[in-house]
């Protein structure tokens, strides 16, 4: 498969190239050549195929002969070594739990699956190759634990120190010794910086093969597909549900309308948003007007500028299908996040975190114009990793066991003298 730059389609790279590269050229996104589709054989045999087989036909024709057969067999065998059941909690309303990985959270997905076509593409090397990252929280741990013990492959994160939960910070300090995390004196914008200004660093760039474990990265991106195939081969019902994503970056949601497009039956795609709503008013009104961003209890999806919003545009532009008839998108303030955690308790007995509760919010509104639709709601974090906010609510008590005390924390200035020091060895 090929990749081209949605920016300059012109400009035209192999499956490894676009992995390596990470962004394409003028931060533009990379976006494969062709979509492909299933054969109506393949769906005869769709409900028979284990998780690893269905998962290796998924992700095969974007890896195309770049990978032998074999090895990509066992990518996405580590990839999902973790159940990602399907859950009912009421006759119209389903979940699927993407949490069963080593973070908790459905990053582990894309970011083991890359960590893996790294190491294989740099098999040939005596060089090891380091992957730097920024992370205010979440992405840092699944990059971490995804890298951990992964041969030719070492990890830099940078974190704003005191601003990662206990639990978060315990992800990230925790795995293999190819993997170091910092915890920065500043901010994670102060982290991103320092991530961007090493790679402009001229000196370094002869030094050491660097590359970025974005979530942009198509290594990320496509394997996020995979569970809406797994959600799909459990579902026993005729009609096709409609799928409310928790929504940020709208990576995930992208990946299961790409799914959508091989084939998969999905009746719509919800993006249930926090504050940040500049998709949801963008469908009202045709304008789109980044805002600043909110802080808001589900804090991984404050993006207010959503870069895989274009790949959207870009698979719909293909079919020529109108974006309303397949996505809607919704805003729920914080306030509403946390009476759908209350009552998602009450009802069913079944405790979400905020980031899934703005989903079912999504989902039962739909259902009310909708009478006749299932949904399946994706959960994409564990609740545990958002004790804090959970446990400040009526009747609900969550136990996070996780060590205050961190002894293994070290702390570096935010500035140039902290990157250099860590960087140049
Ligand atoms: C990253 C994240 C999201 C948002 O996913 P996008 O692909 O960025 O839209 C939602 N929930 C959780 C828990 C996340 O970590």
């Amino acid at each position: 498969m090929k990749y081209y730059s949605i920016a300059d389609p012109s400009h035209v790279v192999s499956f490894e190239q676009a992995v390596m590269n990470g962004q394409a050229p003028g931060r533009s996104l990379y976006f494969p050549a062709a979509i492909p589709v299933f054969t109506p054989s393949w769906w005869l045999d769709f409900h028979k195929k284990n998780a690893h087989e269905l998962a290796y036909d998924v992700m095969q024709p974007f890896v195309g002969e770049e990978i032998p057969e074999q090895i990509l067999r066992e990518i996405v065998q580590t990839t999902i070594d973790f159940p990602i059941p399907l859950k009912q909690l009421s006759d119209k309303l389903f979940i699927v739990e993407l949490f069963h990985g080593p973070t908790l959270a459905f990053k582990d997905v894309g970011a083991r699956f890359m960590s893996r076509c790294l190491s294989y593409f740099r098999r040939n090397s005596d060089k090891p190759i380091t992957v730097l990252v920024a992370t205010s929280g979440d992405t840092g741990g699944a990059v971490a634990h995804g890298f951990s013990g992964v041969p030719g492959v070492e990890v830099v994160i940078f974190y704003p120190k005191g601003k990662v939960s206990p639990f978060q910070e315990h992800q990230l300090l925790t795995t293999a010794s190819n993997v170091r995390a910092y915890a920065v004196e500043g901010s994670f914008d102060d982290c991103q910086q320092m991530v961007k200004a090493a790679f402009a660093d001229q000196q370094l760039q002869q030094q050491k093969v660097m590359t970025s474990a974005n979530s942009i990265n198509i290594a990320r991106w496509l394997p996020q597909q995979l569970y809406y195939f797994l959600a799909m081969q459990q579902w026993q019902y005729q009609d096709a549900p409609v799928i409310s994503v928790p929504s940020g970056n709208f990576g995930n949601i992208a990946a299961g309308i790409l799914a959508h497009q091989r084939g998969l039956p999905v009746e719509h795609f919800i993006a249930a948003c926090n504050s940040n709503d500049t998709v949801p008013r963008y469908l009202e009104d045709g304008v789109y007007q980044a805002n600043q961003t909110i802080p808001t209890i589900s804090n991984a999806m404050d993006v207010s500028d959503p870069s895989n919003f274009i790949r959207i545009l870009s698979l719909l532009s293909r079919k020529d299908i109108p974006l309303a008839q397949i996505l809607s998108a919704k805003s729920y303030s914080d306030e509403l996040t946390r009476e759908t955690i209350i009552q998602i308790n009450d009802e069913h007995q079944y405790l979400v975190d905020p980031h899934t509760a703005v989903g079912i919010a999504a989902a039962k509104d739909y259902q009310l114009a909708k009478q006749e639709a299932k949904s399946i709601v994706l959960a994409t974090a564990h609740p545990i990793k958002f004790s804090t906010v959970l446990n400040e609510l009526p009747g609900i008590m969550i136990n996070d066991t996780s060590d205050e005390t961190i002894l293994n924390r070290i702390v570096i200035p935010a500035s140039e003298e902290g990157w250099k020091q860590v960087l140049y060895t």
